[in-house]
């Protein structure tokens, strides 16, 4: 393992006169693929990549830290194991807007990814209803670790605690390797044939989404750095997908954060004069009503009497359904036929649509590859959630995982086998 800490021990007397640094050139590393960024997309890339023959150079700022969670689970093809079902729901969230490709892929090797997973972490899950299967024994942080450990021990080159700075192209603007500072501000360069961009989306990237998205809140679990590729990407040249296109969550404000709002059985959604019951299946609509209102609120509401001890919500409690009204100032009688007893006590509060996954990002063809002016880089590929336009309209619970899974691993063996001729 190369930490990038040990790297200044690399420094030696200039060797290059255009070697762009004072007085020491750090040797340059090479190896046959780079992999920029160290969550579940990255590792499955540069795992498979390194079994297939290449010598693989992993670079990331951070680790995932609990932002690889098992909220909703991963895909399979369920107890039925049709795939063709699966294939159908993927395009029904999608909304025809993905890309069909995209959708057979992770339908075919939903199984499969769920499968390798499970070989190499040990991980066990049990179905929980539909396409989704939970984890049974493992948390995100450890499943993450011994893919990690499968990396070092395939001869993976990790750098971590780097941020990747530039791309670099040959004469012929095939992918040449990246520019990348450590910690300590020194600049590397690395050189590869191959290099695949896996460094998420960019919702943490403040200034960015304000641009992109004014007044739009995020859900605060994506609040921690992040991925880079698509300003290097816009820097380099290359084609982005409508890049202000996110999937929403309905989210509460905490503190000065937006949540996942997780509501109760039982909560009802108000936007503007609709009601609707709030199902966990239903809230990419339900977030996109909110989106859509005059006013961009919605607001949730159950009846305690309605709760299961224990499942009370971590929002304002009203005594009666007219105080909850005049609180916000909702003017919705027919609210009132909803309840049996409305003089109870009621929870609620506003909700909005939040940021949670960014639909948009650097355009791919069906091999993976970036593209340019509508053709392929040769030998730059994006995988995860810097890869922008697969999904459509709204991503479908637990298809990020297996994403990542389903084209890490392709996109490990094709950015190996490119490289190795
Ligand atoms: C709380 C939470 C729960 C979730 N639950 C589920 C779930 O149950 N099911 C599901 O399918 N999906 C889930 N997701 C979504 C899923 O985790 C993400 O889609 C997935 O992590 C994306 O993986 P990725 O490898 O593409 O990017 P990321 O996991 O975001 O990894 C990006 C990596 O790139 C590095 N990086 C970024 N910029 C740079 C730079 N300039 N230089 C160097 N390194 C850089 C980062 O440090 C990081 O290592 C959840 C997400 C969160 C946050």
């Amino acid at each position: 393992m190369i930490f990038l800490a040990a790297l200044p021990l690399l420094l030696l007397c200039s060797c290059s006169p255009d070697a762009g640094l004072d007085e020491a050139e750090i040797l340059p590393l090479n190896g046959d693929v780079i992999v920029l960024g160290g969550g579940i997309a990255g590792l499955t890339t540069a795992l498979e990549a390194a079994r297939h023959g290449a010598s693989v150079i992993l670079c990331f700022r951070e680790r995932p830290d609990e932002r690889w969670m098992w909220r909703d689970g991963i895909l399979g093809t369920g107890e039925e194991g049709n795939a063709a079902a699966l294939e159908g729901a993927l395009r029904h969230y999608g909304g025809s807007e993905g890309k069909e490709w995209h959708y057979r892929l992770l339908a075919r090797r939903a199984d499969e990814s769920l499968a390798w997973l499970s070989r190499e972490t040990g991980l066990k899950v049990i179905p929980a209803g539909g396409f989704l299967y939970l984890p049974e024994n493992l948390s995100c942080d450890q499943a993450w670790e011994r893919l990690y450990n499968k990396a070092l021990d395939e001869g993976v080159r990790i750098l971590e605690g780097v941020q990747v700075e530039e791309l670099l192209f040959g004469k012929a603007g095939q992918a040449a390797g990246i520019k990348l500072a450590d910690s300590h501000g020194l600049k590397h360069t690395a050189y590869a044939p191959a290099v695949v961009l896996a460094d998420g989306g960019y919702l943490g990237d403040g200034e960015r989404m304000e641009k992109l998205a004014p007044g739009r809140p995020v859900a605060s679990w994506r609040g921690r750095g992040e991925g880079d590729s698509v300003r290097l990407a816009r820097a380099a040249g290359l084609d982005l997908v409508q890049e202000n296109l996110f999937s929403y969550t309905l989210a509460v404000e905490e503190g000065q954060k937006w949540v996942e709002a997780d509501p109760p059985p039982g909560t009802l959604l108000i936007v503007d004069k609709e009601i609707y019951s709030f199902l966990p299946q239903a809230e990419a609509e339900l977030a996109s009503a909110v989106l859509q209102s005059e006013a961009g609120t919605g607001y949730l509401l159950v009846a305690e009497a309605n709760l299961e001890a224990g499942a009370e919500p971590n929002w304002p409690r009203y005594p009666g359904l007219g105080a909850f009204l005049e609180a916000y100032g909702i003017d919705l009688p027919q609210l009132y036929r909803r309840f049996s007893r409305p003089q109870g006590y009621f929870y609620g509060c506003p909700v909005k649509a939040a940021a949670a996954y960014c639909l948009g990002g650097i355009a791919v063809n069906e091999a993976g590859n970036v593209l340019r002016a509508d053709e392929p880089v040769p030998g730059l590929y994006a995988v995860g959630e810097s890869a922008g336009g697969l999904h459509g309209a709204a991503l479908m619970p637990g298809a990020a995982l297996t994403e990542a899974l389903a084209w890490g691993r392709r996109i490990g063996e094709a950015a190996s086998r490119y490289a190795q001729g």
